[in-house]
């Protein structure tokens, strides 16, 4: 008599500074069961996340291992005390919270954990944008910046992880007076391009300004500037560019043209700029397919 060998399931966690998005399938592209908990406290959050795994497990059957992409900035050492932390976050009340391990302990299984970035990143390499490029470059640009850098297929960390939202970017305050947002550096790129940056500099909703409006001239200058210095640092084959902001999709024909300003000849991609700065081709997705693959390699 045939039998079928029932699929393994895995769960994956998108973590994020507003919900946690979690998820359990048969792989990252099979999708059996969602739900999004709010980011309220590690106990409040983390317990509720936990109770819903176990409340799916009961009906669906063991799960075979985690995923978790999460905000950082992280302790992603595995020889380290603090692996599987977040460490120092301006978000309120999550600085020293150990993620891995609280669900590494409860149930037992192989759990695979690296920045949200990088789960979006590995989510576009293995199905989207960065599908057969094994050098490239995530970022995603919303509520703040951050990028998953991809050197021979695999993602770069090293003392920590690379921090691309906090380079610093040149600002000429003559003809750009915003001081920047961000709580740590003022105009760091974050401080100058980021979802709230934008709202604090012009003083709306960033999706309300209209495309005529010199919002766009400056972020994409500034959008420009973070790719040079991207490609420079990295020489990706591809820079892919996400996030909230980036719904604005004539940021893409700005940023190329700037960037090819800036690049003054000097070492431009063989490839047309339509596909070496380009966007997700999983967009909404790649974090959850991020997570559900890193659930895979972990196991
Ligand atoms: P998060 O960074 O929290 O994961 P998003 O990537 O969706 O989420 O980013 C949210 C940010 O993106 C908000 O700060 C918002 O101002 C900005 N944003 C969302 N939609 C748009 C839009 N259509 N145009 C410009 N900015 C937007
Ligand atoms: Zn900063």
């Amino acid at each position: 008599m045939a039998s079928t060998i029932p699929s393994k399931l895995y769960a994956g966690i998108e973590a994020g500074g507003t919900k946690f998005n979690c998820v359990i399938g048969t792989d990252p592209r099979t999708i059996l069961r969602r739900t999004k908990i709010a980011t309220t406290t590690p106990e409040e959050t983390l317990a509720a996340v936990k109770d819903w795994f176990v409340q799916q497990s009961l009906e669906l059957g063991a799960l075979s291992a985690l995923g978790i992409a999460c905000f950082g900035p992280l302790d992603l050492k595995p020889s380290s005390l603090r692996y599987g932390y977040i460490t120092a976050t301006p978000k309120a009340h999550w600085s020293n919270t150990e993620i891995a391990g609280y669900f590494q302990r409860h149930f037992g299984i192989p759990v695979g954990f690296d920045t949200d970035v990088n789960g979006s990143a590995l989510g576009e390499h293995l199905y989207g944008a960065a599908k057969d490029i094994d050098d490239f470059v995530y970022v995603t640009i919303g509520t703040g910046v951050g990028a998953g850098v991809f050197v021979n297929g695999r993602p770069l960390t090293g003392m920590v992880h690379p921090e691309l939202g906090h380079i610093r970017l040149p600002r000429d305050a003559a003809a750009d007076s915003f001081n920047g947002s961000c709580a740590f550096h003022g105009d760091c790129l974050e401080g100058l391009v980021s979802g709230p940056a934008l709202e604090a500099r012009w003083n709306c909703s960033a999706a309300s300004l209209p495309q005529e409006h010199p919002a766009w001239d400056l972020e994409a200058h500034y959008l420009a500037l973070m790719c040079v210095n991207i490609a420079m640092s990295y020489s990706p084959q591809r820079i892919i560019l996400g996030g909230g902001v980036m719904d604005q999709s004539h940021l893409f024909t700005a940023i190329r043209a700037k960037f090819a300003q800036l690049m003054s000849g000097y070492m431009l991609p063989d490839m047309a700029l339509e596909e070496f700065i380009v966007a997700p081709g999983l967009t909404g997705f790649s974090g959850e397919v991020g997570a559900l693959a890193l659930a895979m390699n972990a196991e």
